[in-house]
């Protein structure tokens, strides 16, 4: 696989986290619903595989078009095309944006 090709699973790494932990989630629920102790539990929980469910569904969204927006050479970029991913503190202190593809970090402010 190309760099190109890890840099997509990376971006899509969140979204089929979200995904398995609603499978699980679904799956533990439905075992707590037999047991006479953990029913209550398992019923005020029943949100939590439908709210994984829809974060991961949003996520691979979302995820689908940045790379695609990144086809065309549009949203933050690096110098070699790939995505940045979320600002966060660098060692200095100062904001910074890290190329998923190249590893290269950008201060905030000084990318496309
Ligand atoms: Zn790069």
């Amino acid at each position: 696989m190309s760099r190109w090709d890890w840099m997509a699973v990376r971006a899509y790494l969140p979204a089929v986290f979200a995904l398995v932990v609603a499978f699980v989630s679904s799956l533990v629920l439905s075992r707590w619903q037999a047991s006479p102790y953990l029913a209550p539990l398992a019923s005020s929980l029943g949100w939590v595989p439908y709210a994984a469910l829809a974060a991961g569904g949003v996520h691979g969204l979302w995820v689908t078009v940045r790379l695609w927006r990144a086809q065309y050479g549009v949203g933050l970029l690096c110098e070699c095309g790939g995505l940045l991913g979320a600002e966060r503190r660098g060692r200095w202190g100062d904001l910074i944006r890290t190329c998923r593809a190249c590893g290269r970090h950008w201060k905030s402010g000084s990318y496309r």
